[in-house]
């Protein structure tokens, strides 16, 4: 069970959270104007990366809100998270999650 840090309300399990697509795809000015290749385009094709992806996710076993993070593709690890509206930040290091506490059996998972 990997953790995912949501801005708002913390580090918390992912299986809490949603996975929204790529970040930063801006909505067309004036859709209408667009070809039917422009549109199928903005619809359907996103970039795909090896390493770090600016994302969108929604926590919805939490506070309910989208933000932003950015994860490496290869290791799956939260290098940032950030709010929606506010810039994309530039990660030096895996985003800071504590560490899981022992189970029971005092075997970390
Ligand atoms: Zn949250």
């Amino acid at each position: 069970m990997q953790l995912i840090p949501c801005p708002n309300c913390g580090p918390r399990e992912e299986i809490e959270f949603h996975y929204g697509g790529q970040a930063h795809v801006p909505y067309p000015a004036d859709p209408a104007a667009l070809s039917d290749d422009e549109w199928s385009t903005y619809l359907f094709f996103r970039d795909n990366p090896k390493g770090p992806f600016a994302e969108r996710w929604y926590h919805g076993g939490g506070c309910r809100r989208w933000f932003n993070a950015v994860r490496d593709t290869v290791s799956y690890q939260f290098l940032a998270v950030y709010r929606a509206g506010e810039a994309r930040p530039v990660p030096t290091a895996p985003a800071a999650i504590p560490a899981a506490p022992p189970a029971a059996n005092g075997v970390p998972e």
